[in-house]
């Protein structure tokens, strides 16, 4: 069924084929739907977002600015992060610092370099370790110190119902199910002032209509892709989501929304989980060291430098 007279740009999972007036209403609907459904943002919030340059990113950052305009209590300052991944964040920085001047909207950018002693693409030459492992550690790592820093009351990310598809199933496989109770579109399982309250407002969104926005709304013009992607489990799990989503629509939604009735119950069955405190950075971890810390020591090894004290 069409919207209207104007041409369809896209077919919903449902069905439904939108034009690009009345597809951009539905998306833009639907996010602000998804942050009052669980209240993801308070009427007065220093937020940060967490850009990358990335269709979904930008698109994030795109909505909430419109949302801000509207709600002035709410100021938004954008955060990157740099991992030194030569040909591709170079690039998508310069987009992401373009898109925040055309916005008006203040970036700050933390290089794994500056932060850790150097770049991604030189750890992974000194470290025997999965590109998206120790990459995924210290983005997370730096997100919440910076952020801590930075004022932030929560940090908004640009994670997708795909993304989080992903994520739930990954666990499910590698037998994870406490890292799926951190899971849903507020992270994390209790309040902590040591981590700054993550939001996903893109949570009900898929991917395709992340990418439709992105581009209707003349976002992103073009796609790049890390080049460490396809050595990630993730792209696994995501090529054989894709799969089964084409041969049957609508399981995505099927496992969002099946994981969103059991997860107050998961929430409540690790709630009360210790949660320790690195004692070299003071950052929470949940043994002695946090993962940050051990890495960069591995990596003063692999140098034959003494470790650096993150502060
Ligand atoms: S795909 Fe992996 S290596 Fe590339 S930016 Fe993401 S987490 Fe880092
Ligand atoms: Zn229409
Ligand atoms: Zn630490």
């Amino acid at each position: 069924m069409n919207c209207c007279n104007e041409k369809p740009i896209i077919e919903l999972t449902a069905g439904e084929k939108l034009c690009k007036q009345h597809f951009t209403e539905y998306f833009e609907n639907k996010v602000f739907k998804t942050i009052t459904k669980f209240d993801l943002i308070g009427k007065e919030e220093n937020l940060g977002v967490a850009v990358s340059g990335g269709k979904d990113s930008l698109t994030l950052l795109n909505i909430l600015n419109k949302l801000s305009k509207q709600n002035p209590k709410i100021k938004l300052t954008a955060i990157a992060i740099n991992e030194g991944i030569e040909g591709y964040r170079d690039k998508s920085l310069i987009t992401a610092q373009n898109f925040c001047d055309k916005l008006n909207i203040k970036l700050n950018i933390y290089s794994y370099e500056k932060e850790f002693g150097m770049p991604l693409d030189n750890m992974l030459k000194v470290l025997d370790v999965k590109p998206c492992t120790i990459c995924g550690i210290f983005r997370r790592y730096l997100l919440n110190k910076k952020s801590k820093e930075l004022g932030f009351t929560k940090l908004a990310t640009g994670h997708n119902l795909d993304d989080e598809c992903q994520s739930i199933m990954m666990n499910q496989f590698k037998n994870n199910i406490h890292s799926s109770a951190r899971l849903g579109p507020k992270v994390g399982i209790n309040e902590n002032k040591n981590f700054v309250q993550r939001i996903k407002p893109l949570y009900l969104c898929t991917e395709k209509e992340v990418t439709t926005y992105a581009f209707v709304n003349n976002i992103l013009d073009n796609f790049i892709e890390c080049p460490n992607i396809g050595k990630s489990y993730r792209a696994q799990i995501r090529d054989m989501l894709n799969d089964f989503e084409a041969k049957f629509p609508g399981t995505k939604y099927s496992i969002v929304n099946s994981f969103l009735q059991i997860l107050p119950d998961l929430k409540q069955r690790f709630k009360d989980a210790e949660v320790n405190y690195c004692s070299n950075c003071n950052e929470p971890a949940s043994k002695d060291k946090c993962n940050a810390c051990k890495y960069v020591e591995k990596l003063n090894k692999a140098k034959n430098k003494p470790l650096i004290k993150i502060k």
